[in-house]
């Protein structure tokens, strides 16, 4: 049944680029699909941004989110942007096959919904606008597994699906993510422009962005010392974000300048994994030969692509070495966030100067089995709190049982100890359990899920969701998703294809 009401509570659209005109993006109309459902849907967002539960029940929400019509009030539109893929400049991309209705005031702030598969857009070049159900249920789900973990991130608000086919590899059917973000900008917007010489444009978009989401610098003396301030920020949240990915083990696996947020959000969710095993060198991507975007390599990598948003904003800053000194705060920044996350990880109160130390030398015992990311520290953590009822030998024994070859573990822990001396070590490890989740989308968690949704069972995905939402939880009902992960899970080939 078509529902002839519109949405009972009012919504009221921004253009998310209102004032800068028509050089930032087109007007688009999403290609409809037919016969759409829902896959899933986000209730634990809806009811952040104050929307009623009752909702979820509409057609004309299900209409609007898979495409097949348009939220009443917006002006649907694609953004343009450029970017350098893989270390090559690439020239224009934009939103291909994403499509954004504006900003809405919620709870949460003012929120840009952007539907991700909906069709042709001016910038499609050679694809087809198209999302399929595979990709867009990993997408769906890391979003909130890192929101969960509290990690800056682009939401996830619902997943639609199709029986459309859409061709990749093989033949596969459509689907539709709705996304939520303050904004959707990012490096490779403020690279279109300058890569055009338009200046004006360039400057337009950075007011723009300080104005909607940086606010605070509006208080920097206009022009070349605001514009100067805007790159150290954005180089700052970069370096903050990625040391929340390294604590984490999270691989993005496609770190072109096209896919980094100037909000420092984790942004178009592709190839990504979490770790399982520690492997410093590890490439998610299949596609990613050279291993550009291995794990290890990432913070290096946000550094050369903050450099590429260096310079795409010299028109507006004119002095190189004001630029360069912007960005050379992440050489001093990442390094300190990296350890100061590493050493929440370990339950550590104060700063010591041989954290950094012990730090190296646990993640260098990891790294030579590469032991399970995500278990070793739960473990630790349950361990670490059992340490003032238990003698160290007990109380770490699931943790050594995770080491085949003892001896760097054996030589680790004294010096652990030894840190933890003066601490209360229960609420060491209470803490601990509140910083080292239990559940991560592991890459066969996200394949089991795809598999039943195929078949067009969505609980695995929607079971996948309470978890992640809540990873630090012990969700005793789902304890098969906290388990190491099998065999086939190394064999799992992710490539950009989505
Ligand atoms: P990605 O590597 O997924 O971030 O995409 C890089 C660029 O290709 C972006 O401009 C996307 O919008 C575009 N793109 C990716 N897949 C498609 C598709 N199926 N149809 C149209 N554009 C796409
Ligand atoms: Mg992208």
């Amino acid at each position: 049944m078509h529902s002839s009401q519109t949405l009972e509570f009012t919504l009221t659209w921004r253009q998310s680029f209102d004032a800068l005109g028509t050089a930032f993006y087109n007007s688009v109309q999403p290609t409809p699909l037919s016969r759409v459902h829902w896959v899933a849907r986000n209730k634990k967002l809806a009811a952040q941004l104050g929307w009623p539960e009752y909702l979820w029940q509409r057609e004309d929400l299900l209409s609007a989110l898979s495409g097949n019509s348009v939220l009443p009030g917006s002006q649907p539109f694609a953004s343009v942007y450029s970017g350098h893929q893989f270390g090559v400049w690439a020239g224009q991309l934009g939103d291909g096959r994403a499509l954004s209705f504006g900003v809405l005031q919620t709870a949460i702030g003012a929120q840009e919904f952007q539907l991700k598969g909906a069709g042709l857009t001016p910038y499609s070049r050679m694809g087809d606008g198209r999302a399929v159900l595979r990709s867009s249920i990993r997408e769906f789900l890391c979003s909130e597994a890192m929101y969960g973990l509290g990690i800056p991130t682009t939401r996830a608000f619902s997943l639609c699906g199709s029986p459309d086919r859409v061709l990749r590899e093989e033949v596969e059917t459509a689907a539709v993510v709705t996304r939520v973000a303050p904004s959707f900008l990012r490096f490779g917007h403020l690279q279109h422009f300058a890569s055009n010489g338009d200046t004006a444009s360039l400057q337009a978009l950075v007011d723009h962005c300080i104005e909607q989401h940086f606010p605070h610098l509006l208080a920097v003396q206009t022009g070349a010392p605001r514009y100067t301030a805007f790159l150290a920020h954005v180089t700052r949240l970069t370096a903050e974000l990625l040391a929340k990915w390294q604590a984490v083990g999270f691989c993005h696996g496609v770190m072109n300048t096209d896919n980094m947020s100037l909000l420092g959000l984790t942004i178009d969710y592709g190839p990504f994994q979490f770790l399982d095993g520690f492997d410093p060198g590890h490439i998610c991507n299949h596609s990613d030969h050279q291993g550009r975007y291995a794990y290890a390599r990432q913070p290096q990598v946000a550094y050369w692509n903050l450099f590429c948003l260096g310079q795409a904003m010299l028109p507006l800053i004119h002095d190189q070495d004001m630029a360069v000194a912007a960005l050379e705060t992440f050489k001093t920044d990442y390094p300190l966030l990296a350890d100061h996350a590493f050493a929440a990880k370990l339950g550590l109160e104060g700063s010591h100067a041989d954290d950094h130390g012990l730090i190296e030398s646990l993640l260098n015992t990891l790294a030579v089995e590469k032991t399970d990311f995500t278990i070793f520290w739960r473990r630790l953590s349950h361990a670490t709190g059992l340490l003032s009822a238990q003698p160290p030998a007990q109380a770490f024994e699931k943790v050594r049982d995770l080491f085949i070859n003892h001896e760097g573990w054996d030589r680790w822990l004294p010096a652990y100890l030894l840190r933890l001396q003066a601490q209360d070590l229960p609420q060491t490890g209470e803490r601990m359990l509140k910083t080292n989740p239990k559940f991560v989308l592991r890459n066969h968690l996200g394949e089991q899920a795809i598999q039943q949704a195929k078949i067009g069972d969505f609980s695995g995905v929607d079971h996948l969701l309470t978890v992640l939402q809540a990873p630090f939880d012990e969700h005793p009902a789902f304890e098969q998703f906290a388990g190491f992960p099998p065999h086939w899970a190394s064999s799992i080939s992710i490539s950009c294809s989505s």
